[in-house]
Parts: C-alpha cells; sequence; structure tokens
C-alpha cells in the first residue's frame, strides 16, 4: 500500500509525465499495471503518473529491430506472432512464464518489469540479457549538458558549459539498466536486435512447481555457421538473482568448431557421446567447467549459493545443447538442395 499517496496523474502525453517525473519537491513515480507497485510499501511515494494513454503498448518491426513498447503488457507478449516467430519464441515463451496467473499478465507490463528489476521475479530479463536487447529512456529534467566538442550531429559546433533543456532520449544496454537509469527517467521502449535466421535460442527453468517462481532459469542464443559457433549468448538467472551472463563461456566456444577435440574431454557421465557430433558434450562440460568458476550466485531462502552453482552448471548445458541444435538443424534446412547440412 503506499499510505502517503497524495496525487494520482492520468497523463494524455508523454511530455506531461516526463514533466510530472521531473518533480524534486513530490516523489513521483510511474505507474503501469500497477501488479508490483501498488502492493509496494512505501511511504515516499506521494504521486503516481499513470501510463496507460501514452500509446506506449506496440510491437513493430524496423531495420533496428523489435520494437516493445513500454506498455505492453506480458500476454500481448505471449500472443504476439512477431515474438513467437523470433529467436524460436525466446521472448513470447519467457513471458508466460514470468507470471503463471493470466490475469497478473493481463496487466503487468514490459515497462513495469524492468523498473521493478530483480524484485519482480520475471523470467524475462534473463531472456532479453541473451537477446542483447536495449531500453529506451526518456526523460524531460533540465540537464547540464557540455558540448564543448560539439554534438553527435555536429561535431565542430563548440559550445561548452550551455544548458541543455527539454527532454532526452537515449538508449542503455539491458544489461547496464539497473546502473544507468536515472530516478527520473521512464521507459519507453526495449529494442531487441533480430538474431540471424541460422540462430536457435532456448529457455529453461527450474521451480518448486511448474508454475512457481524460477530458482533457476537460464538461456541460450546460439549461431552455427559452417559447423564453427559464429555466435553464443548463454544467460542464468533466478529469483532474487540479477541475470547473469555467462561470456567466459561464450568466449571459450565462439569461432570454435562444434565438438573440436582439442579441448580436453570432461570427466562427467554422458560427456562425448552426443549423437550429433561426438565430442560436443565433451566441449561444452568443458567450457562450462573453465567459464563458469567466477560463477557465485547469491543465496536465499528458497536456493542455496552451492545448488545454483550445480544446477545452473547442468542448465546451462542443457539450454546450449538445444539452441546448437535448432541452429544446426535450421542450417541443414536452409542449405537443402545443393548446400551442404551441418548435422
Ligand atoms: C499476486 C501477484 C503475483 C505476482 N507474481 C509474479 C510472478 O510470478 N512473476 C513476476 O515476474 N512478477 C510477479 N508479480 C509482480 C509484477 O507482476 C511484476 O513485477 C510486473 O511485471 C510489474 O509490472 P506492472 O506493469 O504491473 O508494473 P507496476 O507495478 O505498475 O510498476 C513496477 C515498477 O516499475 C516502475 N515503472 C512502471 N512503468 C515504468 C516505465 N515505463 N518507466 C519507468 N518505470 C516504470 C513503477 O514506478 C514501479 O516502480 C506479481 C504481482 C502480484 C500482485
Amino acid at each position: 500500500m503506499l499510505l502517503n499517496l497524495l496525487e494520482y496523474h492520468w497523463a494524455e502525453h508523454i511530455d506531461d509525465a516526463l514533466l510530472l517525473l521531473s518533480r524534486t519537491d513530490t516523489k513521483t513515480v510511474p505507474l503501469a499495471g500497477g501488479t508490483y507497485l501498488l502492493g509496494l510499501r512505501d511511504e515516499s511515494i506521494q504521486a503516481v503518473v499513470d501510463l496507460r494513454d501514452l500509446g506506449l503498448a506496440y510491437i513493430s518491426e524496423d531495420e533496428q529491430g523489435i520494437h516493445i513498447g513500454a506498455m505492453t503488457t506480458l500476454q500481448s507478449m505471449v500472443d504476439a506472432p512477431l515474438l513467437k516467430e523470433l529467436a524460436t519464441g525466446l521472448l513470447s515463451r519467457a513471458a508466460l512464464a514470468s507470471s503463471f496467473s493470466r490475469l497478473i499478465r493481463n496487466s503487468a507490463t514490459l515497462g513495469g518489469t524492468l523498473g521493478a528489476g530483480v524484485p519482480s521475479q520475471a523470467d524475462l530479463l534473463t531472456a532479453l540479457t541473451v537477446m542483447e536487447a536495449e531500453v529506451v529512456l526518456r526523460s524531460g529534467s533540465k540537464t547540464q549538458v557540455d558540448l564543448a566538442g560539439g554534438t553527435a550531429d555536429r561535431p565542430g559546433l563548440a559550445l561548452s558549459g550551455v544548458t541543455y533543456k527539454g527532454k532526452q532520449e537515449r538508449r542503455v544496454p539491458y544489461s547496464s539498466l539497473g546502473i544507468d537509469r536515472r530516478f527520473s527517467e521512464l521507459i519507453i521502449e526495449v529494442i531487441v536486435p533480430r538474431p540471424s535466421p541460422a540462430c536457435g535460442a532456448s529457455f529453461m527453468r527450474i521451480g518448486r512447481t511448474p508454475t512457481d517462481i524460477a530458482l533457476l532459469n537460464a538461456a541460450a542464443l546460439v549461431e552455427v555457421k559452417d559447423g564453427l559457433y559464429q555466435r553464443v549468448r548463454v544467460a542464468l538467472g533466478g529469483v532474487n538473482m540479477e541475470p547473469v551472463r555467462l561470456q567466459a563461456v561464450e568466449k571459450q566456444l565462439e569461432g570454435q568448431a562444434v565438438g573440436a577435440q582439442f579441448i580436453a574431454p570432461a570427466r562427467n557421465v554422458g560427456a562425448g557421446t552426443h549423437k550429433g557430433h561426438p565430442y560436443m558434450g565433451a566441449q561444452l562440460q568443458s567450457a562450462l567447467q573453465a567459464g563458469m568458476a567466477d560463477f557465485r550466485p547469491p543465496s536465499d531462502f528458497r536456493a542455496s549459493s552451492g545448488y545454483r552453482r550445480v544446477s545452473g552448471m547442468n542448465l546451462a548445458y542443457r539450454v546450449l545443447e538445444e539452441a546448437i541444435n535448432v541452429s544446426r538443424w535450421r542450417g541443414m534446412v536452409s542449405s537443402e538442395g545443393g548446400g551442404r547440412a551441418e548435422m
């Protein structure tokens, strides 16, 4: 409950909302679906700005990628044909898993999920991490900008000490949103670059029951071309845990041949017996063991750090394996009729 709420604003234009959010005398926050905000015990919030009439509920595509407006509900993301076919439906499936209650998904929005961050417990955050999504932020505050070096459009135009007033828009990688976003900035949309059609993706989760929040979740996006790992993205997340990209694992695999034998086979049972490439299993195990040596997930009452470390390695293995197989299968299908098959 927001016990000290004094003002409710139903904004009709983004500029009005930005003006209200930039006030320093009244603590004002955006209100999206309200499923998280209205349950908060925050006595400092004095005003909310309802965003529902700002035209921010859309999913579209242009040359930059897929644009998903901040007020798009999780259910619209589940249902959108564009997201169902993007990266084997990774975002659509993760939006569905984020809340198994349709009632919540009909209200909860993408912007609200990002605004809440880790406390939203949303599986979507891990999927956005591997998709390398960017978030468009806008603020209306008066900002001091040093234009001594000119602007991006006019590099030669030196305007030292000029005070820039008016709205500002910038794009930040989703992975740094938590540290980059300023309090008065409004999330406008998320831009997801369209991955190559040859990419395979996978999303998996572990929960106490199939509909419970995920103790651990994993997402992978892999492109295999001419038998080489062109692009590997893998991330782990879960309850009360910031999604973590396993960049050391990605680096170990990128540029390597699928199933390259020079990586020492791991000791685990099952390694080296993958039916497509005899050494792919061993290669993945080896990359994960080396690349996840520094993986230190947090503990909480639901899942200890040790549990997450062990399960995380297995889950990462499984999403990578599935994403690799999908990518190789896609390569095989697209090369039918004269090209060379991947498998
Ligand atoms: C009964 C119940 C069960 C829930 N179960 C789950 C669950 O299983 N999984 C899950 O992921 N979540 C769950 N939630 C939490 C909630 O549904 C999510 O966090 C949700 O995604 C929040 O979205 P919203 O649109 O309702 O955001 P709101 O509650 O309106 O806002 C959330 C936060 O984001 C800020 N915000 C909203 N929009 C913007 C914007 N455009 N720019 C900047 N800041 C913004 C708000 O100021 C607020 O701080 C549950 C909530 C309830 C009430």
